[in-house]
């Protein structure tokens, strides 16, 4: 029960990790079983002739030989015996021959006084005890393994690389795209003149090195795009080839990360490579942080010291490729989190163009909408300066993926273009995901629920700065939400005032408010939006200096590098401080809770209304919540949650 604002939709670069993680885990385990079965089988058959060149013989000949006086030494085990006996050719080499027999002891009880009396020398094999044979079996040679398998993998990939080469191991992953295979073009992308300008030296390089070092060009080297995803950084790596006309090397940074210390630094080098005999080139890696991050973090394992070689091997790439006009590879690298990234990685002679791209503002949206409905049949009314207007926050991705869902709900009421409603309704089922009618909600919590998003709505209305709201539903979508309402902005906002803020947490409490309002008590469905409003307002206390408490300070610490970057490391704040923060939180949270059900108090009518209609019809336009206010006074409420 959320209220949605369109937020942009990200694909998650963590679960693709863990999913590597898991492959290289996967082969590591097969490698392991594969080593088990290969060392049974030589067990079986190699060593067991190797070993036992023995003759076997049946009990009864030994038993003649024994009394012959031609068994030299015997050792007794549970079940067979071993020993030597002369040569049964007399003058024939080995004079001596190995033998074996299988015997019960306990049926031959005079067997060891027949030995005394040829004198033999003879000795018992003690029993294998459990554990001991076990070990002795399987746990030596598994030791080996163990010691097989670490040397190999100090070897595969490194130095020459011979191990690695023969599986395979230490080669590139990265996909090779022929320059006239690569397709796309400046023009294919959108919103981002800026880094399209930046990029125009490289361009001119990697089309005419020789002229471009003759006229004393420096020789760019990297270029680090810098951006949330989904704003076009692999896309606009592509296009750069595109425009030179360059072969494109695409791969990302956890592909370098196995296992084996020292298979990443083999692939960096193998792709180079594969880039330079292919050049003039462009090689992208994208997610670098996989490989850049900053070392000595506080994760200190094996893969620490893969990653840390297999960063040297990209270093060592770069700065090869400082005066080789003739081969030209650029490299360029994408990142959505730069401030995990290696100092090293960041000095200006490394990556010497750093891109930021950010979602696109109106004139970036109607461009990118412009490019990815080309292709498209648009009905004649589709205005896409509003499609832009109404899609504030999204990133190309998003609203490429929006233009697909508008299609493809086209063509599922059979119509011939993509029209304005559809647009609008494949905004919903991006920002919001697909509805769920199977998931039965009973009536009580139908109730629940529509009182809920009415309140989130009616709040939404009556603060002077609330988003105006576009749908309100009841309709369960995507994973958590019950129901939900959507808010449009109006306009792209880089600034926010205290009072917007203010406003903004007192819309996501308007639910738990109308809760309490109604009904007296509040249910487990409001939790998400209470989160929401207390890390906003601790930001406005924290980050934004917002409270007069507190002042005009940064308290929030640094975001620890592991985890994400969640955590925050605000150890060097006094108890007192940490005390005051808290207070200040609260105190904004509470304050807004009590606006927002004193607003939904002063309007209980037009609550009641818009709740009754949700019920029926479990979807409502925007349009409705005015509807419902109208006819019944308004009444604004200042900050403080008294009568203005
Ligand atoms: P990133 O690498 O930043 O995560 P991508 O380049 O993979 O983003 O973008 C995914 C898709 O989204 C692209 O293939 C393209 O269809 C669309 N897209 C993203 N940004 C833009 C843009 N600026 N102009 C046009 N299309 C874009
Ligand atoms: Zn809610
Ligand atoms: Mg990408």
């Amino acid at each position: 029960m959320s209220d949605k604002q369109p937020l942009s939709t990200r694909d998650n670069p963590d679960d693709r990790q863990r999913k590597e993680q898991r492959l290289s885990w996967r082969f590591t385990i097969g490698y392991l079983i594969g080593l088990l079965v290969l060392f049974w089988l030589f067990q079986q058959f190699i060593l067991a002739t190797l070993l036992s060149n023995a003759i076997e013989i049946p009990y009864s000949e030994f038993k003649q030989k024994l009394a012959a006086g031609q068994v030299v030494n015997a050792t007794i085990g549970e079940s067979t015996i071993v020993g030597e006996m002369k040569n049964p050719q007399p003058n024939a080499t080995p004079a001596i021959l190995p033998f074996e027999t299988v015997v019960q002891p306990s049926s031959d009880p005079q067997l060891v006084e027949q030995l005394q009396q040829a004198g033999v020398e003879y000795s018992f094999q003690p029993p294998p005890s459990g554990l001991g044979g076990f070990l002795l079996i399987y746990g030596l040679p598994l030791l080996m393994i163990a010691g097989l398998w670490y040397v190999m993998s100090r070897q595969i990939g490194s130095a020459g690389g011979a191990m690695g080469r023969i599986f395979g191991i230490g080669k590139s992953k990265a996909t090779e795209v022929k320059p006239e295979e690569v397709g796309v073009t400046f023009k294919d992308v959108g919103g981002v003149d800026e880094a399209i300008a930046e990029l125009q030296e490289i361009i001119e390089f990697l089309k005419a090195p020789a002229r471009f070092a003759r006229l004393g060009g420096r020789i760019p080297k990297g270029v680090l795009l810098v951006g949330p995803p989904g704003t076009g950084k692999t896309l606009i790596a592509k296009a750069t080839a595109g425009e030179a006309g360059v072969a494109f090397f695409e791969s990302s940074g956890s592909e370098f990360i196995e296992m084996f210390v020292g298979v990443g630094a083999a692939r960096v080098r193998d792709l180079f490579e594969q880039a330079r005999m292919a050049a003039p080139a462009i090689v992208f890696i994208d997610e670098i942080d996989a490989i850049g991050q900053s070392r000595g973090g506080v994760m200190s394992t094996g893969v620490n010291e893969e990653r840390e070689q297999t960063l040297n091997q990209l270093l060592a790439e770069i700065d090869g490729f400082k005066t080789d006009a003739s081969n030209p590879v650029i490299i360029m690298a994408a990142t959505n989190r730069p401030e995990v990234l290696d100092p090293a990685l960041l000095r200006a002679s490394r990556f010497d163009r750093q891109i930021a791209l950010n979602n696109p503002d109106l004139t970036g949206r109607l461009q990118i909408l412009r490019i990815h409905t080309r292709n498209t049949i648009l009905a004649p009314e589709f205005d896409l300066e509003r499609a832009a207007r109404i899609t504030p926050g999204f990133s190309g991705a998003d609203l490429a993926n929006v233009i697909n869902e508008a299609a493809l709900l086209a063509a599922r009421r059979n119509a011939d273009a993509i029209g304005m409603s559809d647009f609008e309704a494949a905004i919903e089922r991006v920002v919001a995901g697909l509805e769920r009618k199977t998931r039965v909600m009973n009536e009580q919590e139908r109730t629940t629920v529509a009182f809920h998003e009415s309140g989130h709505a009616l709040v939404a209305e009556l603060a002077p700065h609330g988003n105006p709201v576009a749908k309100i539903s009841i309709i369960p979508r995507g994973r958590a939400a019950l129901g939900y309402t959507l808010q449009m902005p109006t306009e792209d906002r880089y600034l926010l005032t205290v009072a917007e803020l203010q406003d903004q947490i007192a819309v996501m409490l308007g639910g738990r408010a109308a809760e309490q309002v109604v009904f007296g008590t509040i249910s487990t469905g409001a939790s998400d939006d209470l989160q929401r409003a207390t890390e906003l307002a601790r930001r406005m206390v924290t980050e934004f200096g917002m409270s007069e408490q507190l002042g005009s300070v940064r308290y929030a610490g640094q975001a620890l590098q592991y985890l994400g970057g969640q955590i925050e490391d605000n150890s060097q704040l006094s108890p007192h401080t940490r005390e005051l923060i808290d207070g200040e939180v609260k105190r904004i949270v509470t304050e807004q809770y009590e606006r927002a059900q004193a607003l939904l108090r002063q309007h209980r009518p037009a609550l009641e209304t818009l709740s009754h209609k949700l019920l029926q019809q479990e979807t409502l336009d925007g349009s409705e919540v005015e509807l419902a206010l109208t006819g019944h006074a308004r009444i604004g409420v200042d900050v403080n949650g008294e009568t203005g």
